[in-house]
């Protein structure tokens, strides 16, 4: 399954100290409000920005195991970005005004 844990090497790669990560993690956010979507009840401890940067700052609650999800759509949505088709960049809304010019 595309996203899966299967053949993930994720959680190998959690730190020693992930479990007093979590329960910091609680501490800070005790009613796990979803860093996603804004609702109570997020189940999953997700990284924000992908990658392995396991720094408080970087970690959030988010729903994985029950709706609306956030959490299983958002790393669908990084390991379809991470595969080489997907690569180009993202077409500018045509109804965008130009950017500003940039100085320096
Ligand atoms: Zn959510």
């Amino acid at each position: 399954m595309p996203g899966g844990w299967k053949n993930s090497t994720r959680r190998s790669r959690l730190p020693p100290n992930w479990r007093a990560l979590r329960a910091a993690a609680h501490r800070r956010n005790p009613g796990h409000l979803c860093h996603i979507c804004g609702r109570p009840g997020g189940d999953a401890l997700d990284h924000k920005q992908a990658g392995d940067n396991h720094s408080l700052d970087n970690l959030d609650w988010a729903h994985d195991q029950m709706p609306p999800y956030c959490h299983r759509y958002k790393s669908a949505a990084e390991g379809n970005a991470a595969r080489p088709s997907a690569r180009r960049p993202p077409e500018r809304h045509p109804g965008l005004l130009d950017p500003p010019t940039e100085r320096n």
